[in-house]
């Protein structure tokens, strides 16, 4: 599945949370159920697992172990339907803290399906397949050439799938004796230009038939001059030859060279991917430097601009660790209500400044979830931005990872 920026970003936060839950001994559970799977079959290993259970020596483990189990069971039992992508359950008692746990669970439905049946128990919840699909689906289109031999191939995520391998029949440098030179040079010509048709054809009949959408683009590789002949001969469809990329060094044409390409590749790829990012980092600089310049920064001028409406691109760090709370007071008479940022979660809320007595929180959210969501009722872009380039970096430092492009210029606050 393709997710959003926003998607992405929450099913990265849901790993996080998930990955922060430990428990005391081997006694979460994870469940990962595929559409097929029989309920009847899992029910059965989990009774099997908790008659198992009762070996375990050390006592508050045991018990921590067939309450999950119960837990599971009894969650299991509700699931009359596996849904299509199949089912993923996370329970355990979790160590929260001066000698405390507490009964944990989520069941979820996965983004991707999930193939393998897994029965899980550690003390901390496995979430490999789940970050799997969370990796990146990007495929680029790669070639690797010289005048003899040629490999296609695509980079998936970070499988290298190799499709087609192709020989030639250029001859040698050296004629044999009796032919003249200038008639060998024009044969061996019109044999490169042949075998360079050939390796275009199989290429665009590889990768063509790919949506376009997630098709990143084509990586050459080779000695020179050949693949410099064959970018500039332009034997690729006119919509693949748009989408070169680089053409690089390598040394081997076979399956290896794949792999010695992408390697060689590996800091265009990373690149790429934050690309995007940097460049409307930079729109937005550029913005704030000109006179009557389009930006805003800060979540106050920021908030106010989507209220407006007149947030052209909404830009937000992923490390943004903020919440967004609606705060009332306890004391029925009292009618005091706000709505707050706050800088975490167990960030203190005091006492009401006009009576004096508790508050209390009716809701709260993720700040990116509740700022995203003001964007997209005035149809604002929301950019979900990392810190791993510089200006994502100045982003969350510079302008507290709250940034805002503007389709017109406001007042400010
Ligand atoms: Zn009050």
């Amino acid at each position: 599945m393709e997710f959003t920026a926003q998607e992405k970003y929450e099913f990265k936060r849901m790993l996080d949370n998930l990955r922060s839950k430990v428990g005391r001994g081997t006694e979460l559970i994870s469940l990962y159920i595929p559409h097929d799977k029989q309920i009847s079959d899992v029910m059965a290993q989990l009774r099997e697992e908790n008659g198992q259970a009762a070996n375990i020596k050390s006592r508050v483990t045991r018990l921590n172990v067939q309450s999950a189990l119960d837990s599971a069971m009894s969650r299991v039992r509700l699931i009359n339907k596996v849904p299509e992508n199949g089912v993923v359950i996370f329970i355990g008692s979790i160590d929260i803290g001066s000698n405390k746990t507490d009964m944990y669970t989520l069941a979820l439905e996965p983004p991707d399906p999930i193939t393998t049946y897994k029965y899980h128990c550690d003390s901390s919840f496995l979430l490999a397949p789940l970050e799997e699909m969370l990796a990146d689906k990007k495929t680029f289109g790669l070639i690797v050439l010289d005048r003899r031999e040629a490999t296609i191939g695509l980079l998936k995520g970070k499988q290298i799938v190799p499709m087609k391998h192709m020989t030639s029949t250029v001859p040698g440098k050296q004629r044999k004796g009796g032919q003249s030179s200038h008639r060998f040079q024009q044969l061996r010509l019109i044999a490169i230009h042949d075998f360079y048709k050939r390796i275009g054809d199989s290429a665009t009949e590889a990768f063509l038939p790919i949506d376009q959408k997630d098709f990143e683009g084509i990586i050459i590789g080779g000695p020179s001059p050949t693949k410099e002949e064959f970018v500039e001969g332009e034997f690729l469809h006119h919509e693949l030859q748009k989408k070169i990329l680089d053409a690089l060094d390598i040394s081997y044409t076979d399956e290896s060279g794949l792999h010695e390409l992408v390697e060689a590749a590996q800091d265009r790829l990373i690149d790429l991917e934050l690309t995007q990012d940097k460049l409307v980092m930079r729109r937005f600089l550029r913005e704030l430097v000109s006179d009557n310049g389009l930006a805003a920064y800060g979540e106050k001028e920021v908030r106010h601009n989507l209220e407006l409406g007149s947030v052209d691109t909404l830009l937000l760090s992923e490390d943004l660790r903020k919440t967004r709370a609606k705060i009332v007071c306890t004391n029925k008479s009292c009618d005091f209500a706000e709505n707050q940022t706050r800088t975490s979660s167990s960030q203190p809320v005091g006492n009401c400044f006009k009576c004096g007595s508790s508050l209390s929180i009716t809701d709260e959210e993720d700040i990116v979830s509740d700022l995203s969501k003001l964007a997209d009722a005035s149809g604002s872009a929301v950019k979900i931005i990392s810190t791993d380039s510089e200006e994502g970096a100045q982003l969350y430092q510079a302008f507290g990872g709250i940034a805002a492009i503007l389709r017109y210029k406001t007042s400010h606050l």
